[in-house]
């Protein structure tokens, strides 16, 4: 029997903002357990809680930036439930009335199409505090920096239907809310994680199989493995006469398996009712305005107008747009390279992002800079050194050498360019070859090649290997 995957997202995003949800506390990653929890964290008797109303901006963004209805009104409830990390015994967050709903994001296949992935909801609430098991031998300790922090839960349909496709929502999503700003995306300190819901039926029918749910993926490759491991389980379930249960399940990410949780049977009732400490956000239309105003340009815009201004290929400018920092570090790069788009993007994809990759860093904290890539690739654009040479003062600036001139200049790599040099060489290169000459001349026209190679060599690679051919032909010829 052929099955089909259904799968659908809920993706956690933390908001960038400097204080809290509902109190001034800061949210800085990192600090000193329970600094950052005040009385409104903590949940105390007798206090009031605030909206921030940074957190309504960065939502009304998404929702803008993902085709979907910003509600007019939307409502706090309190979501019951009881864990240590929850002094409240209650989690602030949205639940009939959402801020924003019924939105949309094409996300690109790998076969070039596109996709279109429903946007059910995203609502905002409060993260909860953590619990630390492995420092205080045998007992549980509790860090409440985290409760308060503002979250944007992205809902999406059921519409996505491998764990290809998963990533590819996933990852779409993240850089979505690192162009609009809303979200630093950081997987490692939790910034951005997500429940994937899988369920599998056979192919054709209309009505969804039982669904699982894997609780908090926090990098794109374990959402991947996750799914693709749940997916399998299910179907050799079924194929062996059972049946899925509905349950919440953990992937363990060293065996590479998911384990069950608690099932719906177990599963808590949250007992929803609007926060009547909270009172309802009202959104208007002049508000909504001025966001739609203040929008920066996003990938699939800014795609478009990268193959138009500079003629890339879809694929290149897809590549070059898929985060803001890519497509930023490559238009200055562009700029400082009098516009040679296709070289630049060249090295942007090639050299550049291998440099990083084998050492790790982001582009922000690239050893070069836009500019001094712009100034190293005008110098293969004016003819200095040659492509190839380029890439042996690539390396010099990465590794703090200085730029690409003094590179050049101190290494003796300046292209030749001088007809009568290059001719010189090449009579020496004939007048030791005369074997290799003859051939030529009797026929073996791809012996240019050979002498080609001996130029270089002759020149350490810095005659300009057009003109070598030219001159070749000529002498050879003549
Ligand atoms: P809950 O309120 O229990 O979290 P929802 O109906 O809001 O459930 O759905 C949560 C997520 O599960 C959504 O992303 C939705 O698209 C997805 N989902 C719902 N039904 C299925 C199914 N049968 N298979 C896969 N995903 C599903
Ligand atoms: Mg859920």
């Amino acid at each position: 029997m052929e099955w089909e995957t259904v799968i659908g997202l809920e993706i956690h995003t933390q908001l960038a903002t400097k204080s809290k949800i509902f109190s001034g506390a800061s949210t800085t990653y990192g600090a000193e357990p329970n600094t950052q929890a005040c009385a409104v964290d903590l949940g105390l008797p007798g206090v009031l809680p605030v909206l921030n109303a940074e957190v309504v901006r960065m939502a009304a963004m998404f929702g803008l930036a993902t085709h979907s209805t910003v509600a007019p009104r939307s409502v706090f409830a309190r979501k019951n439930y009881f864990y240590p990390d929850l002094p409240k015994g209650y989690q602030i967050s949205q639940f009939e009335l959402p801020i924003v709903h019924h939105g949309y994001l094409d996300i690109e296949l790998e076969d070039g199409r596109s996709k279109r992935i429903g946007i059910t909801r995203a609502h905002l609430e409060e993260d909860a505090g953590k619990s630390l098991h492995e420092a205080y031998l045998g007992k549980t300790g509790i860090d409440l920096n985290r409760a308060g922090t503002p979250l944007l839960e992205i809902v999406s349909e059921p519409d996505i239907r491998s764990a290809r496709e998963a990533v590819a929502y996933m990852k779409k999503i993240h850089s979505l809310v690192r162009y609009l700003g809303i979200s630093d995306g950081n997987m490692q300190e939790g910034s951005f994680r997500c429940d994937a819901n899988v369920s599998v039926r056979p192919k054709g029918q209309q009505a969804f199989g039982t669904r699982t749910e894997i609780k908090n993926i926090n990098s794109f490759r374990f959402v991947e493995q996750a799914i693709n491991y749940e997916v399998e389980r299910q179907i050799l379930l079924l194929e062996g006469g059972g049946t899925v249960v509905q349950e919440t399940r953990l992937f363990d990410p060293d065996k590479h398996e998911t384990r069950s949780m608690r099932s719906k049977e177990e599963a808590n009732d949250y007992r929803y009712f609007p926060d009547p400490d909270l009172l309802p956000v009202e959104v208007d239309e002049a508000f909504l305005a001025s966001i739609r105003d203040s929008l920066p340009e996003l990938s699939d815009a800014r795609k478009t107008r990268l193959v138009s201004d500079y003629g890339l290929s879809e694929y290149d400018a897809g590549i070059l747009t898929a985060s803001r920092e890519l497509a930023d570090y490559f238009e200055s790069a562009v700029n400082a390279a009098a516009g040679a788009g296709k070289l630049t993007a060249n090295w942007v994809i090639g050299e550049l992002s291998a440099a990083l990759r084998r050492d790790d860093r982001e582009i922000k904290d690239s050893p070069v800079d836009a500019a001094a890539l712009g100034s190293l690739l005008l110098r293969i654009e004016d003819g200095t050194i040659s492509g190839k040479l380029a890439k042996q003062v690539f390396e010099a600036m990465w590794k703090g050498e200085g730029s690409a001139d003094e590179i050049i200049e101190q290494q003796g790599l300046k292209q030749i360019s001088d007809a009568s040099a290059i001719t010189g060489i090449i009579r020496e290169v004939l007048g030791k070859n005369p074997a290799q000459v003859e051939q030529y001349r009797a026929g073996q026209v791809k012996l240019i090649a050979f002498f080609v190679g001996q130029v270089m060599k002759a020149t350490q690679g810095k005659a300009n290997p057009q003109q070598v051919n030219e001159l070749l032909r000529k002498l050879l010829d003549s």
